[in-house]
């Protein structure tokens, strides 16, 4: 298991000086499968969308939303006295339409969008890694308009190419993203997530995030727990363990720095219906 990548957990690891880091950089041990304890309303709570609380679509657009899943989430929030978040790649215009009417704290684009429990939202401007990724847009969108089966998702602030429908292609796509990733590695992270690779800027990323939500009410002085699924929720559960919390990694028992493992998405929501109060 130790030194083992999944399919799913191939990452871009780029240590060169001068290249800005990844979550890949950071030790990570092998996961313990075993189940996490009872959520604490005590707690400050973090979740991550796509493969946590939704089943994982052929496309983003596709997700289907449980009808229950708003309402869990309200009573969650006013258990948790609001210092309940999601932490997703989505922009926060999706979330607040897969989840109506629940509009809480929520970071959006891997925190390059974050809206705080009170309502302000913040935005990361960035010229450097906004220009970058105005020159890889073409060429990504070259790509993906041979109707091959890949699909760009230009969320503005990065920009994701799914290859869902032709996952033989995966070495190919990712070495080509690899390629291109080269012309901006100084300004752009790139990530191998579940069927997808992802550039974004270096200057955000999901434990960037949690860590700010940590800084301000109602989040600061709760212990924090954090639910994703996958490589770029590593940066949140390597955040999560500096501070003593408890993250929960989504699948089958992996390399990971979360210390806890549910193994599915109905496994995530079962546990926190549990935690609900009625
Ligand atoms: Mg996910």
């Amino acid at each position: 298991m130790a030194g083992e990548l999944r399919a799913d957990q191939t990452f871009s690891v780029h240590s060169a000086a001068g290249i800005c880091a990844t979550h890949k950089d950071a030790p990570l041990t092998v996961g313990e499968s075993s189940p996490p304890p009872p959520l604490d309303p005590v707690s400050a709570l973090f979740l991550d969308v796509d493969g946590t609380l939704l089943e994982i679509a052929p496309r983003p657009e596709l997700v289907q939303v449980p009808r229950d899943l708003p309402a869990l989430l309200s009573r969650l929030s006013v258990q948790h006295k609001a210092a309940l978040a999601l932490i997703s790649g989505r922009p926060l215009a999706q979330l607040d339409w897969l989840f109506q009417p629940w509009r809480g704290a929520a970071a959006g684009l891997h925190g390059l969008e974050r809206r705080r429990a009170n309502g302000v939202v913040d935005r990361v401007v960035n010229g450097s890694s906004a220009e970058a990724l105005d020159r890889l847009r073409p060429k990504l969108a070259a790509l993906a308009a041979d109707q091959s089966g890949l699909t760009l998702e230009d969320k503005g602030g990065t920009l994701a190419l799914h290859y869902r429908a032709v996952p033989q292609r995966e070495t190919e796509i990712r070495e080509r993203a690899e390629a291109l990733h080269r012309e901006a590695a100084t300004v752009l992270r790139l990530i191998a997530g579940k069927m997808v690779v992802e550039f974004q800027p270096c200057s955000v990323n999901k434990g960037l995030a949690i860590a700010a939500f940590l800084a301000e009410p109602p989040f600061i002085g709760r212990p924090p727990v954090f639910v994703g699924d996958d490589t770029t929720d590593e940066d949140g559960f390597v955040e999560i363990r500096r501070r003593g919390g408890i993250g929960i990694r989504v699948g089958p028992p992996c390399e990971t720095a979360a210390g806890y493992g549910l193994p599915s998405v109905a496994s995530v929501r079962t546990w926190l219906a549990r935690s609900a109060l009625p």
